[in-house]
């Protein structure tokens, strides 16, 4: 393909990815498919020859979206919104145009760059901590703060998890001589904490990083609160054990229950735990200051993570962590060979966060928000004046919990008008249809049309019993 055909097929691209938008409503959110069902669409064998533009452009609808689930659909309401905007997609274009690998400063400055400024953005927009900027001027390196984009939430922690266990080992062999000759004999007495209610992807950090594990107890709102870790700290010090890092949640991943950060900070302090926030989804409503009370004791963590990629029409994969200190994590990764060094030696661009920063305003990004808490707050008014359902969890931002029934879920699965998923809380054997705002386009009318779905399929049921 050449340039000028570049121009033409690349136009021909952005009216199909128009159209594709402009089409939800006439779309089902799931496809209709069974599993192979893409195989038989396609030819068995590669091209031997270079095929026309044009072939692939009409084999889009044929092939792919007839097996695409529309996660912008308007009734999409499963696992979380999952951002996607004009100017970040047009972002993306960009970056894949330039190309170019930024692992450091020289590699191409202008990603380095632009990066530390738009997490310096995002940490004030949000009303993150000072200490979690870069210090003046830009740039990293020292023990300053500042923050990096990682791919996931998942990968964020893992990073903690690595650096956390790096720097106890260190300590613990600076400690105990026989530990340098036998790193294992200090990696076997680490211990992290996280809530019951936590992400499965801290548990798979845990597991990577060969740290224990201990998931403790929530309360009654399923928030992990102060004195349920240092009880856990006190033990574990008693087993000889040395706790080292403490994983909080703001916004669980199953009914969005937040831990309390203030007392977890605190403890953390007191004893010496690296306290980091895992605010995956919930974190983007900091951008809102009448959501930040979520955050009380954010000045006490060492760490903080949440995905733009989520909740803050930045499309995936971004994922922003911020360090109060980020030569903990730097020193942990340096390999610094002579291949990378320059003479500036001292960090993947992101246009998205730039683009779409610049072209919503910290304002239009605020009224996202709010309006997908409304439409949240619009389905739970509508199923608490129904009696057939219950409200299984507090309605905090874009996520509600209702209705216990396996055989109501069964049906809105099969059904497919709307897409939701269910989920459970372990300990109490609850099992409850879990509603989330997700979709830009979704309106106070999709909201009345999911609930006039549901209500009608829940009647179906309760005739049949
Ligand atoms: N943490 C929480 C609280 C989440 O809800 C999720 C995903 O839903 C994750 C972590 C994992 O996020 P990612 O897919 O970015 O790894």
């Amino acid at each position: 393909m050449d340039r000028e055909e570049f121009r033409r097929q690349g136009k021909a691209m952005v009216d199909f990815i128009a159209d594709y938008f402009a089409s939800f409503r006439q779309r089902q959110v799931v496809p209709d498919v069974r599993p192979g069902y893409l195989r038989p669409l396609i030819p068995a064998e590669p091209p031997q020859a270079g095929e026309p533009f044009e072939n692939v452009m009409a084999d889009l609808e044929r092939v792919v979206l007839s097996g695409v689930t529309n996660w912008h659909h308007p009734q999409f309401h499963a696992y979380y919104p999952t951002a996607n905007t004009f100017p970040s997609i047009l972002a993306d274009m960009l970056s894949d145009a330039i190309g170019c690998i930024g692992f450091s400063w020289i590699a191409s400055p202008a990603c380095t760059e632009l990066e530390t400024v738009m997490m310096d953005w995002l940490a004030k927009a949000l009303g993150l901590p000072d200490h979690f900027l870069f210090p003046a001027g830009g740039g990293s390196g020292g023990s300053g703060g500042g923050g990096v984009i990682q791919g996931s939430a998942s990968e964020a922690t893992l990073v903690i998890f690595l650096s956390a266990r790096n720097l106890a080992i260190q300590r613990l062999q600076a400690q105990q001589p026989e530990a340098q000759q036998q790193p294992s004999l200090a990696l076997s007495r680490l211990v992290a904490y996280a809530s019951d209610q936590s992400h499965s992807s801290v548990e798979r950090a845990a597991m990577l990083a060969f740290v224990q594990l201990r998931k403790l107890p929530t309360d009654g709102k399923r928030s992990l609160r102060g004195d349920t870790l240092a009880r856990a700290v006190a033990e574990d010090r008693a087993r000889g054990l040395e706790p080292i890092l403490l994983i909080t949640t703001l916004g669980t991943t199953n009914s969005c229950a937040f831990d309390n950060l203030a007392e977890l900070g605190e403890v953390c302090q007191s004893e010496g735990l690296w306290c980091h926030v895992d605010a995956a989804y919930a974190g983007a409503s900091l951008i809102c200051p009448e959501y930040r009370h979520i955050a009380n004791g954010i000045e006490l963590a060492d760490s903080f993570n949440f995905n733009p990629g989520k909740w803050l029409q930045i499309t995936f994969d971004c994922s922003a962590l911020w360090l109060k200190d980020s030569s903990k994590v730097v020193d942990t990764f340096n390999v610094d060979p002579l291949y990378l060094q320059h003479e500036f030696s001292g960090q993947v661009p992101d246009y998205r966060i730039w683009f779409v920063l610049r072209s919503y305003g910290i304002e239009g990004l605020q009224s996202y928000i709010r309006k997908h808490i409304r439409l949240a707050k619009q389905f739970e008014e509508l199923v608490t004046a129904d009696d057939r359902f219950e409200i299984v969890e507090e309605v905090v931002f874009g996520l509600g919990a209702n209705a216990p029934s396996r055989e109501l879920y069964r049906c809105i699965r099969e059904d497919g008008r709307i897409h939701l998923i269910a989920s459970e809380f372990e300990a109490s054997d609850t099992f409850f249809i879990r509603f989330a705002v997700c979709s830009e386009f979704c309106e106070a009318a999709d909201i009345r049309y999911a609930y006039d779905v549901i209500s009608e399929l829940a009647n179906e049921v309760l005739s049949k019993k």
